[in-house]
């Protein structure tokens, strides 16, 4: 697997899925790298317009490509939500794998326009890079959310994927299928779950017969998670489980801890927490079977701050 194209590839052959994990820091990218060695997984890290602004284009660029080459582990970067041609541009240039150019709020037919113009670019700079192209509405922010969000411009039609990826040429598509960014507060809680349009899922890849993304599994149901795989999702991306995760870790080092002050004694309490969440997304993922996780925080129990 030298590259994200075999990985697809091989996820697709073999009837799993490619765990995306989001990453605004060291401790979430060790936490992924963690939870995929120890399974020997691929997986892909993933950072959008906000967090790359954080923690740096070339320098998260620069991070994971030393992974992967000191480790000899296929460990992928993608420039998750790139609303602009210039932020494309600048992952392009420093190197990631893949770039989720993403005009789903505009019409179908200026997305279809922009995304085409985007790609002829971007593989100029970047030939062997993936695009991934976005229709149909999945919300916005991976945060909590009182209410379930307004995704009123719908879900995915097969003709419109099929349109859109003959259209752009886009090397991987990815649909609203019931999907949505985001966690209500009753799925922190674990008390409801997504639910996925699997039949859509799978007349969707036969119509656009590209690599499938889900975006936003935060809280989905593990058994919809299995359907959509074999339904044909080859990348699913998980992100608000870890930034719960995150939070909940770093609360448990700092209380464990009150007098400490050094950050690599605090921080690996966050590692754990999130390296968990991700260990039982990659196992599912990956149909890895036999491997119970080394604790409770399972996908079925995720446990919120206090105040949620
Ligand atoms: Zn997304």
């Amino acid at each position: 697997m030298r590259n994200l194209r075999d990985a697809l590839q091989r996820a697709q052959q073999r009837g799993t899925a490619i765990g995306h994990f989001n990453i605004a820091d060291s401790v979430q990218l060790k936490a992924v790298l963690a939870a995929a060695q120890e399974l020997n997984v691929p997986v892909l890290v993933g950072v959008s317009e906000g967090e790359r602004e954080f923690i740096g284009v070339r320098q998260i660029a620069a991070l994971v490509r030393s992974l992967r080459e000191e480790l000899d582990f296929p460990i992928f970067l993608n420039a998750d939500h790139t609303h602009s041609l210039p932020n494309a541009v600048a992952a392009a240039k420093a190197g990631f794998d893949a770039i989720v150019f993403d005009l789903s709020a505009l019409p179908l037919e200026e997305n279809v326009r922009q995304t085409k113009e985007a790609i002829e670019v971007l593989k100029s700079i970047s030939p062997g890079i993936l695009v991934e192209g976005e229709i149909g509405d999945i919300g916005t922010g991976s945060e909590i959310h009182d209410a379930p969000p307004d995704l009123s411009r719908g879900l995915t039609t097969p003709e419109e994927a099929k349109q859109f990826v003959e259209s752009t040429r886009v090397d991987i598509l990815a649909p609203a299928v019931g999907n949505m960014h985001g966690m209500l507060k009753s799925m922190i809680r674990g008390q409801t779950k997504k639910h996925l349009d699997i039949p859509r899922i799978a007349k969707i890849k036969s119509a656009a017969r590209v690599p499938l993304t889900l975006h936003g599994g935060s809280g989905t149901d593990d058994e919809h998670f299995r359907s959509a795989i074999a339904a044909g999702i080859n990348i699913i991306h998980i992100n608000t489980e870890l930034r719960v995760a995150w939070r909940r870790g770093l609360e448990e080092g700092l209380a464990k801890q009150p007098n400490e002050v050094v950050p690599y004694k605090i921080l690996p309490f966050a590692v754990e927490s999130v390296k968990q969440v991700v260990r039982s997304r990659l196992r599912l993922f990956n149909r890895v079977e036999g491997l119970q996780p080394a604790s409770a925080l399972s996908s079925q129990t995720l446990p919120g701050p206090a105040e949620l």
